[in-house]
């Protein structure tokens, strides 16, 4: 039978599989990139590697940098436009009316579409994930995605979860509310009410356990948001 929740949840998990390997190619591509200009050595820190935007000029664009894209309606919201990409004059414009973190994701995005989407897109305007709410077109869903999985890549992310907390995964236990808030789990519940809420924690915090560490979003230079999104799709906080 068509169209059932297990049916288009296995042709969504298909369809991210297939990004996924678009966003590895792109890195494997820039890995190499910079073995071959720094003498084969690894940086210590992998973001240095995974830059959108060296990825996009690879690729004949000009990243422009702008004080302001204007606004769009999304869902019948005025937002500021975020980024812009245009195919066709490989021009990719990126508004620094955004944290750092926004505009690198933004750019991600953009990229995303060049990829996912060649000769689909035509002169296309973007806002950040953050400012998009719930209804976006799978277009902008596939971009996202790609962003996501280019930026923080899984191998990568696990990695790095378990050096920060020491576990495979989160899950709120007794044991583990203490470790995460210093209060118990009836506290924690009432005080992050959705898995989203505790992801959004996990993904900005310093200290667990009483030890200190760069939070995840900023080791991965992207915002707390993108970081919750991305923990909780590879099911990383548990509820
Ligand atoms: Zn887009």
């Amino acid at each position: 039978m068509m169209g059932n929740a297990s049916g288009s949840t296995s042709f969504v998990n298909a369809k991210f599989a297939e990004i996924d390997k678009l966003a590895h190619e792109v890195q494997a591509r820039l890995w190499h990139r910079y073995k071959k200009l720094n003498g084969g050595s690894r940086p210590d820190d992998a973001t240095v590697v995974l830059e959108p935007g060296v990825a996009l000029a690879e690729r004949g664009y000009r990243i422009q940098s702008v004080s302001s894209l204007g606004e769009m309606y999304v869902n019948g919201v005025k937002r500021e436009v975020a980024g812009c990409i245009n195919p066709q004059s490989r021009i990719v414009s990126i508004s620094q009316l955004f944290e750092p973190p926004l505009q690198r994701f933004t750019l991600a995005h953009e990229l995303g579409h060049e990829i996912c989407h060649p000769g689909v897109i035509e002169l296309h305007r973007d806002v950040p994930l953050e400012k998009a709410g719930q209804s976006r077109g799978w277009k902008e869903i596939e971009a996202d995605r790609f962003a996501s999985s280019f930026l923080m890549p899984e191998r990568l992310v696990r990695r790095q979860f378990s050096e920060c907390f020491r576990v495979e995964f989160i899950e709120l236990s007794e044991e583990m509310a203490y470790a995460l808030c210093g209060v118990g789990a009836d506290l924690v519940r009432e005080r992050y009410k959705s898995i989203r809420a505790i992801a959004m924690l996990v993904a900005a915090t310093g200290q667990f356990n009483g030890r200190f560490f760069a939070p995840l979003n900023s080791q991965f230079r992207v915002s707390r948001t993108a970081m919750a999104i991305r923990l909780e799709d590879l099911g990383l906080i548990r509820y």
